[in-house]
């Protein structure tokens, strides 16, 4: 016989799988976290059944999402960076704001690897409840991890997280994509260590806004404060980015929590700013627009992995083309008339 509490439970989870859209979205959108992370898990899901139910949940949601001020944070491993959003985001619930952690894995879709699969790096902010902490996706997920990723920051703004932080390893593969997902991007960094030691590429220092010297604490305060001006000075030798801000460079500690207030005044001065002169607005359509481009991408491939025929005609077309029998073009332009037959 069910306990009450379990048979509840089992109804909830029964409602969701059915796919009852309408209701899960309404207990989304009135903040339900255990609805909350049903869709994820949907949006996630490698099962077309659960996608779909997903892509109803989410139409559902669209009016409520929008309103939350997307932060993306990378670094090497070992910089910081899950201390940093442990500190940061205990920092701003005691503001009183709700704050999401996302993580997007490059490496998961070749090691299965995930960063923040292990919750208990942020130990405060995971029991808070006006905290949300989700690992990265698998990389099963239909749509793509960075898609899946996009509709969840959607499902978190619609369940009232007004700050949404998403988490990458700042080894060159994602920080573009996470770029594109994000409206104001930082860059952890460790003083005294080279840009090279630290694995930094140029390009990424670039996409910054704000660039973060970790760890100023003890010994290593006065080589930060030393750290920041070089990086202030390196910083304005970059091209003038499209936001017309000029990043900026803070120090901080995480694990001391000191300096959340100047990072979240950088962050509100910028986020004010650029709705004034219209950026932060544009930047989203150019963003959502890139995204509808992104799943077009990803359904011709899906579809050429799995129509039989268009594969088998693929396989052809790559040797033909390896073999000089036929031009890379010409041979796209015979599978894309195939695809739209
Ligand atoms: P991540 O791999 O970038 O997420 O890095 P972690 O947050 O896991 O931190 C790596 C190590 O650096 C841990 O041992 C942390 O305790 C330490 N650490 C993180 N932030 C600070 C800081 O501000 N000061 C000091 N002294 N250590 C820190």
């Amino acid at each position: 016989m069910l306990s009450k509490k379990a048979a509840i439970k089992r109804f909830k989870k029964r409602a969701a799988l059915k796919g009852d859209d309408a209701q899960l979205a309404e207990r989304l959108t009135a903040g339900d976290i255990s609805a909350l992370s049903k869709c994820i898990t949907l949006v996630e899901s490698s099962n077309k059944k659960n996608k779909e139910a997903a892509q109803a949940v989410i139409k559902k949601c669209l009016p409520h999402t929008g309103k939350s001020i997307r932060l993306g944070i990378t670094g090497v491993p070992g910089v910081g960076k899950s201390t940093f959003i442990e500190s940061f985001g205990t920092y701003l619930t005691q503001k009183g704001h709700r704050v999401a952690v996302l993580a997007v894995d490059p490496s998961s879709t070749l090691s299965k690897g995930s960063i923040l699969g292990d919750k208990t790096r942020m130990n405060n902010l995971s029991v808070n409840e006006k905290a949300f902490i989700r690992p990265s996706p698998s990389s099963g997920a239909l749509g793509g991890v960075t898609n899946a990723t996009r509709e969840s920051i959607l499902l978190c703004e619609a369940a009232g997280f007004d700050v949404i932080m998403i988490e990458t390893v700042g080894v060159g593969q994602s920080e573009t994509e996470i770029y594109n997902m994000v409206d104001f991007f930082t860059l952890l960094m460790l003083a005294g260590a080279g840009d090279e030691l630290q694995g930094i590429k140029r390009g990424i220092m670039e996409m910054a806004d704000l660039v973060i010297i970790n760890k100023a604490d003890g010994e290593n305060l006065k080589t930060a404060k030393y750290a920041r001006r070089e990086y202030q000075n390196a910083l304005h030798l970059f091209p003038l980015k499209a936001s017309q801000l000029q990043p900026k460079v803070q120090i901080c500690s995480s694990t001391e929590g000191t300096n959340m207030n100047a990072v979240w005044n950088t962050l509100t001065s910028f986020a004010t700013k650029t709705k004034e002169s219209g950026y932060f607005d544009e930047k989203r359509k150019k963003q959502a627009v890139s995204s509808l481009h992104q799943s077009i991408r990803y359904f011709i491939d899906q579809n050429l992995k799995e129509n039989d025929e268009l594969a088998a005609e693929l396989k052809k077309k790559e040797i033909e083309v390896t073999h000089c029998k036929t031009t890379a073009y010409q041979a796209a332009q015979a599978i894309v008339k195939m695809l739209l037959k």
